[in-house]
């Protein structure tokens, strides 16, 4: 059976709005959810209120320049093992065997994207039946040094490398909408985004300041390059219960779908 790939995003596992906040329940409910699922699971989180604020406060995204950066280095990758450790955890309480796996330990960026990553260890969990959980990380880069590369970047590399038969993406809101539905109550929501779509794509919002990863445009712009080689994704809004369960087990239209047909 074909790998799925679930992306968490930082939005739903914690509190954007307070720094350093995990949101207990709601990782609880998401572990219970996921225990149902048939398919080998590979899992992917996001940084949320652990990882941005201390990348934004260090500039990793702009690379290496000075040395005062590196305590910052440390504390952005600790910060992530945190809340990657609580997350795993609160899997491993209902069962599922997660395991950690560090993306700065295993992969080397060049300019921000992702140049090579070692991914047998992966392969040869998911054929054992262990459910890997990476996370955004700070990494090594080739041209800057250091730099941030998303957990919505990781999920997109991965489901090109691997053969996955479907990515889902949760965040906190119902998909993707003409603009951002937290600010703008006319905003209306995308079923569907094709490669067709990508000067919608390019005029959505980068992310809020202290988002080191561009937010909402930088995640559709991964996925439409997945559907660009005929792999579906869909953005469906974790926060609600049952509806990353649903999409997990196939279910389609709950949010919205970002692919390459018509
Ligand atoms: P995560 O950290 O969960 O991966 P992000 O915070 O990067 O997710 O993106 C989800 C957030 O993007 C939502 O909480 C919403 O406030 C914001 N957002 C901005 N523009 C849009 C948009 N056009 N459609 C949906 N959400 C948007």
């Amino acid at each position: 059976m074909k790998p799925l790939i679930v992306k968490l995003g930082g939005s739903v596992i914690t509190d954007k709005g307070k720094p350093f906040t995990v949101r207990r329940g709601v990782i609880k409910r998401l572990a219970r959810e996921l225990k149902g699922i048939k398919s080998p699971l590979i899992i992917v989180h996001g940084g949320g209120s652990f990882g941005h604020p201390l990348a934004s406060r260090y500039k990793i995204t702009g690379g290496y320049r000075e040395k005062t950066q590196l305590i910052g280095v440390s504390l952005t990758h600790r910060a992530m093992e945190k809340l990657n450790s609580y997350l795993v955890e609160a899997l491993q309480g209902e069962g599922i065997p997660a395991m950690a796996v560090q993306p700065s330990a295993c992969l080397i960026a060049s300019d921000g994207r992702i140049e090579s990553m070692q991914l047998e260890p992966v392969r040869k969990m998911l054929a054992l039946g262990l459910v890997p959980v990476l996370y955004g990380d700070v990494v090594f880069d080739a041209k800057k040094g250091v730099s941030i590369i998303s957990g919505d970047q990781l999920v997109s590399y991965l489901a090109r490398k691997l053969s996955v038969s479907r990515v889902v993406f949760g965040v906190d809101v119902d998909g993707v909408y003409t603009a951002c539905p937290k600010k703008d109550n006319r905003a209306e929501l995308l079923r569907v985004i094709t490669p067709a779509d990508v000067d919608l794509v390019s005029s959505l919002e980068k992310g809020d300041q202290g988002d080191v990863t561009g937010g909402m445009r930088a995640k559709v712009l991964e996925l439409l390059e997945l559907a660009r080689l005929g792999i579906e994704a869909e953005i469906v809004n974790a926060a609600k219960p049952n509806v990353l369960r649903e999409a997990l087990q196939g279910k389609s239209g709950l949010g919205t779908v970002i692919t390459g047909g018509k």
